[in-house]
């Protein structure tokens, strides 16, 4: 019997691109092949010459219909198969080639929160709901909203093969991580965005919408962010390393933080576990820094650093192409 691919791609939206997916029918046997959409309707073409090119990167099992079903994950390309201004795994890919032999991994830790009839899930019409404290790993319907959607995001994440790693709720209420990785710059990222997909569709099917803005709520509210833990080959093996890192992520700053996501000012405010986005600092077990030491990595002299900087609306493919050419660039000296 054919089955049915969902084609997904990143479309051509401004300052933050947004997932889309349509349909293909696919003979029995045959594999997702190269397809086409109207960028037209994806701000990725203009109506004149509004053809753009679909083309697979990363297939794995549709968790959603099940059976022969498939998820295919796409960049899009023009229509002479020159990457689209807008694709941004195609220089990523091309980073990760460069720096291969330092074999770096990324581990993704994706918060986002749950909206419901234009609120955040759990939030009271009108009015506020308790102050956070308990809702970080709470336990109980008083703390936490959107359990059953979490569940089943992370069954689906696993049975399309992801390398999901773990769950949580966060410390504002609605809002939930998940972490992915670790694994290699493309491969985390393309698992990130299907990872995203994935989310989107399941809450759907709870009346539910999941959002990655970065200060859903102003005031005392704790922001969305995207971690992102990264060690080099070198790194694993000793500490100088590290360090090195660290500084080598410092001098580029303002590059980082220009492109780790739309709105990271008002995150990054120096408050709610965040250093202020014009200052750069790093540190063992420091939350309020920018990028931080895991104390077990301190201890053992050897593992992998934290960039807490980048928004929970940050491009995955943008994030690590920028901390491997910076980290791997500074280990070459
Ligand atoms: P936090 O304590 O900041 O909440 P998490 O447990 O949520 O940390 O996320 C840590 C992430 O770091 C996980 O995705 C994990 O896979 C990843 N990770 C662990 N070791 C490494 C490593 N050596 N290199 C890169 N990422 C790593
Ligand atoms: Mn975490
Ligand atoms: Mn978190
Ligand atoms: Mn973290």
């Amino acid at each position: 019997m054919p089955y049915r691919a969902e084609y997904i791609w990143i479309d051509g939206q401004k300052p933050t691109a947004k997932l889309r997916s349509k349909t293909k029918i696919v003979p029995d046997g045959e594999a997702p092949p190269i397809w086409g959409f109207d960028g037209s309707s994806t701000e990725q073409a203009p109506g004149s010459n509004s053809d753009c090119v679909l083309n697979p990167v990363f297939i794995t099992p549709d968790p959603v219909r099940g059976g022969d079903n498939k998820l295919v994950l796409c960049e899009v390309l023009n229509v002479d198969m020159t990457p689209h201004e807008s694709n941004t795994r195609a220089a990523c890919a091309e980073t990760a080639e460069r720096y291969a032999s330092h074999e770096s991994w990324f581990g993704i830790e994706q918060e986002y929160t749950f909206f419901k009839d234009g609120r955040p899930h759990g939030w009271p019409i009108g009015g506020y709901p308790a102050p956070q404290g308990g809702y970080y790993c709470g336990i109980g319907a008083d703390e936490i909203w959107g359990r059953d959607v979490v569940e089943a995001h992370t069954t689906a994440c696993l049975e399309a093969g992801l390398a999901i790693s773990g769950t949580n709720a966060e410390v504002m209420i609605g809002q939930w991580e998940f972490q992915i990785g670790p694994a290699g710059p493309v491969e985390a990222s393309d698992q990130v965005w299907l990872a995203r997909w994935l989310l989107y569709r399941i809450a759907e099917d709870f009346d539910i919408s999941a959002h990655l803005t970065p200060k859903p709520v102003a005031g005392d509210w704790n922001g969305a962010g995207a971690h992102t833990n990264f060690s080099t080959k070198e790194m694993r093996e000793s500490y100088d390393p590290i360090i090195e890192a660290c500084e080598a992520l410092g001098k580029a700053h303002d590059e980082h933080i220009d492109a780790y996501g739309a709105g990271i000012d008002t995150r990054l405010t120096g408050l709610h576990e965040t250093a202020p986005w014009t200052e750069y600092n790093y540190g063992v077990s420091d939350r309020g820094a920018s990028v931080r030491i895991p104390w077990q990595v301190a201890r053992d002299g050897k593992g992998y650093l934290e960039d807490r900087r980048p928004n929970a609306n940050m491009d995955p493919y943008v994030v690590t192409r920028l901390i491997t050419n910076t980290v791997c660039s500074a280990l070459e000296g």
